[in-house]
């Protein structure tokens, strides 16, 4: 057989199916190597996953920005279920070739102990098993994504209701809590089904690689390499111990600024300082300008990055009918680009996922100089540091002129910021939490037992909120977190990651340039050093542990105390 040529770009593979992609693997299994041709070898299959993974990104971004197209829906799913699944199959089969020939170089380190976990926990068996899960996970983003409700006469995407969660407007804010929740109450039934057949095919898939059950299988399927269980139930101590009293705290003064008796959760949004919602920004040209601004402001070389980005179409930000909900940023590995994906209506949560998703971006910029692909990507651990740290790291930049912000408006901002860290930390905790006893509990198959379990897990984080009467709207609120459906476990990684970015975002207190330059040094190793080397070389500590956590809640909690007094009307009027 001769040497297959290689589509030049993904756009030839656009509505290609399987069977016009797997010659490309047969010549790669087939093709002898040896000293002298296994680098050759290396780099065609690393060009061919590049060029496989970037069709399914274009076609997967294609459906997010319009699921009601029956066309783009279909071409996402070839993708997803069918292309993909195989081709990961067909990698391990050639990671293994690799392996089995013996080549090493310390760059390729991380790589090969990847793949060597990859095989060891690979089953044929488990191929369908995962093929089906992404038909269900599509299934959840259907109807998560047409999930629409009537206000004031308008039928509207949720992401719309937003800004009136924030209402000064204390009945406002409890109308648009419930009608955004009533949506998930009413799918309670399809989506508790939904997740009984997710949970039923993953422990399966686990039990199929020998292990006891999925939380098991996801250490090394995620190549959870430098911490373990212990290390995550560590960090929901900590964050029961450090940061549910520090936001029992912060919302104590905010129940107080606000004059109510108990706090409802819809009394968590609205800034208790203003009496209406910050609008950083008028339009998306507004929005994506001053960002444009506030990376050069970090540094020149981001800056031109995201002027890559506007002058290249890979950024859709504003929330339209038909596009699924949330946001992410998407690596483009054969053209080295990445593309954000958001839902933005003009809040400052807007500016700080722009900010979040941007560092995902700045990292598949700067990663993309490793020669392949295996060496770009790093865990999500990885990966959220440098989103995360972006948010931190930009903050000081978002007042004007540069920003979005004059300087009351920027404390506002940043002071709502900074609370959302203290509350994400105990979500995270309480979210992995959650999984983790889905999983191992026994009774993770019962949808009673499952909302029960998240109940009683809420009320161990989740204090200073008065959640009486509204038991439904609370059970309601894990079928909303769609990483439990779509990509089990993968949300404790946003909390190492956030350990980690407070640590970077402290050097920069003292030395911003240097904590940039650091930041960069990481980004630019993409995935070719261990997860501590990666913290390390980012001017962080891989930690989980309240020894390093209770002083940076008390960071941040000062720093919250500080702005306060600032605010006006505050003792500075
Ligand atoms: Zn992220």
């Amino acid at each position: 057989m001769t040497a297959s040529v290689l589509p030049s770009s993904p756009g030839a593979l656009s509505k290609a199916r399987w069977d016009d992609i797997a010659p490309f693997f047969d010549e790669l299994a087939e093709r002898p190597i040896d000293p002298s041709s296994i680098e050759g070898w290396l780099q065609a299959w690393s060009t061919l996953e590049e060029l496989v993974t970037e069709a399914a990104a274009v076609a997967m971004i294609a459906y997010t920005i319009d699921t009601s197209d029956p066309d783009k829906e279909a071409d996402h799913l070839r993708f997803s279920t069918e292309i993909m699944p195989k081709m990961e199959e067909r990698s391990v089969e050639l990671a293994r070739r690799l392996v089995e020939s013996g080549y090493a170089t310390p760059e390729l380190a991380t790589t090969l102990a990847r793949f060597r976990t990859a095989i060891a926990i690979f089953r044929e068996a488990n191929v369908p098993i995962f093929a089906e899960l992404e038909e269900l996970s599509a299934r959840y983003q259907r109807i998560t994504g047409s999930m629409t409700v009537e206000w004031e006469g308008q039928e509207r995407p949720l992401p719309q209701l937003q800004p009136f969660l924030k209402s000064p407007d204390r009945a406002v804010r409890e109308r648009a809590f419930r009608a955004a929740t009533q949506p998930y109450i009413e799918q309670h039934g399809p989506l508790a089904e939904l997740f009984d057949r997710m949970f039923e095919l993953r422990q399966r898939a686990a039990r199929n690689a020998g292990f006891d059950n999925f939380r098991d299988y996801i250490f090394p399927a995620k190549f959870r390499f430098d911490y373990s269980p212990a290390d995550c139930e560590r960090f929901h101590d900590a964050g029961e111990r450090t940061v549910a009293p520090a936001v029992e705290r912060m919302l104590e003064i905010r129940r107080k600024r606000l004059g109510l008796d108990a706090l409802r959760p819809w009394d968590l949004a609205v800034d208790p300082y203003r009496p209406s919602p910050l609008r950083p920004f008028g339009d998306v040209e507004e929005f994506v300008g001053k960002a444009r601004r506030v990376f050069e402001r970090v540094d020149p070389v981001l800056g031109n990055e995201f002027q890559t980005m506007i002058d290249e179409g890979l950024l859709d930000l504003d929330s339209r009918k038909g596009k699924a909900p949330g946001g992410y940023c998407e690596t483009l590995h054969h053209r080295g680009r990445p593309f954000i994906f958001m839902n933005a209506v003009g809040l400052v949560d807007d500016v700080m996922t722009l900010l979040h998703e941007a560092g995902h971006a700045f990292h598949a910029f700067a990663s993309h100089r490793q020669p392949f692909i295996w060496q770009r990507h790093p865990g999500s651990e990885a990966a959220e540091l440098a989103s995360m740290s972006m948010e931190l790291l930009a903050g000081r930049h978002l007042a004007q002129p540069t920003g979005y912000f004059n300087p009351d408006d920027h404390r506002s901002a940043w002071l709502e910021h900074l609370e959302d860290i203290l509350l994400s930390l105990v979500h995270i905790a309480s979210v992995d939490a959650f999984q983790t006893w889905i999983y191992t509990s026994g009774q993770g198959q019962d949808a009673a037992a499952r909302d029960a379990a998240w109940l009683r897990i809420r009320s161990r984080f989740e204090r200073g909120v008065d959640w009486s009467g509204l038991e439904q709207e609370r059970v309601a609120r894990w079928y909303r977190q769609l990483h439990i459906f779509m990509y089990p476990f993968y949300y404790i990684e946003y909390g190492i990651a956030q350990i980690g970015a407070l640590q970077i975002w402290r050097n920069s207190l003292k030395d911003p340039v240097r904590a940039v330059g650091a930041y960069r040094e990481a980004l630019a190793l993409g995935a070719v050093r261990t997860l501590p080397e990666l913290y390390r070389t980012a001017g962080a500590r891989l930690s989980f542990d309240g020894e390093t956590i209770g002083p940076l809640v008390e960071l941040v909690e000062s720093e919250i105390a500080k702005i306060r007094a600032e605010l006006p009307g505050n003792g500075r009027s």
